[in-house]
């Protein structure tokens, strides 16, 4: 890939001091690790919307699907200064290429869920968002969104990173000359990865490639995209995993010796019981597609979705 990816992410993650109390939330993995690969847009709604640091807290109030940001000891109103500042900053986002967006957690602005809402009587539900992230994600419903407690979860952050990784060379695909050999290509790479998040969507997909002839390009490159995001969004699992691992196995029928054929059936075997994790039969495969130079699976990226350095697929 050319450019780095260029993710949306909460100021205080990257350890900026804007919090109301003058501190950061430094999450070194963000940062540190998964920053060697992203190029980061650090967003503050508080700071950017005009409050200065520090600042009084602030919480959402009312209603948890309506919520208004409030100061929680003066109880000033602040939902309009936010809102009108939220709505010139996601027109500003557009056009950064974003190919998703980390917020950070419990925030009543940067909160993606389960925020804290408070009713009347000052008794919370934790049933909100944060109204910058609320915002965000009805403007941008296709991008990938985490928060960064949740990027702990490995499933979690491993689906995430697959996601976004995934967008950034779609991008790569659409800014090409837009015709469907490009397309075909693009999905002829990731059709073991769309298989490994959703059986539906590798046939919903399939037949949309295979009918590429008959539909306008701009529609066929939103459908398209909208689908892959569907799938993408969807958890692959064990089950899944390992039906994608059968699936290439049989790739391998005329070249592995018995030997070899009874090795890779007990480590598929091992991953499907939760005995290693899934780093180990794709190692294994990746060796027998070197060895038997299987092309077509050479170029499948659910072979080496994300930089191995990122140490996913590695849990149980
Ligand atoms: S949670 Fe959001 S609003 Fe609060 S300091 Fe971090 S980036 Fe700013």
């Amino acid at each position: 890939m050319n450019e780095r990816i260029r993710l949306g992410i909460s100021t205080c993650l990257l350890g900026e001091h804007v919090r109301y109390d003058g501190g950061h939330k430094l999450d070194r993995f963000l940062t540190f690790t998964l920053g060697q690969y992203i190029e980061y847009v650090p967003v503050c709604p508080e700071v950017e919307c005009g409050l200065s640091v520090p600042r009084e807290a602030l919480r959402l109030l009312g209603r948890p699907d309506s919520p208004r940001l409030v100061t929680v000891r003066t109880g000033k109103d602040i939902t309009g200064q936010m809102l009108t500042w939220a709505h010139e900053r996601l027109s500003g986002l557009e056009r950064e290429g974003l190919c998703g967006f980390i917020f950070k957690s419990d925030s009543p602005s940067s909160g993606m869920e389960r925020v804290k809402v408070y009713n009347e009587k000052g008794v919370p539900v934790k049933k909100g968002a944060g109204i910058f992230a609320g915002a965000f994600m009805e403007h941008f419903p296709l991008l990938p969104v985490e928060e960064e407690g949740r990027l702990h979860d490995p499933e979690i952050r491993e689906n995430f990173i697959e996601r976004i990784f995934t967008l950034h060379r779609w991008r790569e695909a659409v800014s090409q000359k837009r015709i469907r050999g490009t397309l075909v290509d693009f999905h002829t790479r990731h059709k073991l990865l769309i298989l490994s998040h959703s059986q539906k969507h590798y046939h919903l997909m399939g037949k949309l490639v295979a009918h590429a002839h008959g539909i306008p390009l701009e529609d066929l490159y939103g459908q398209y995209e909208s689908l892959l995001m569907e799938a993408l969004k969807l958890r692959s699992t064990i089950k899944k995993n390992t039906n994608v691992l059968q699936h290439m196995m049989g790739y391998f029928k005329k070249d592995l010796t018995a030997d070899e054929k009874k090795e890779m059936l007990e480590i598929i075997g091992q991953y499907t019981q939760g005995h290693i994790p899934l780093v180990v039969p794709i190692t294994l495969i990746n060796h027998y597609v070197r060895k038997y130079n299987q092309t077509y699976l050479k170029q499948q990226y659910y072979l080496n979705p994300h930089p191995l350095e990122l140490q996913l697929r590695n849990h149980v």
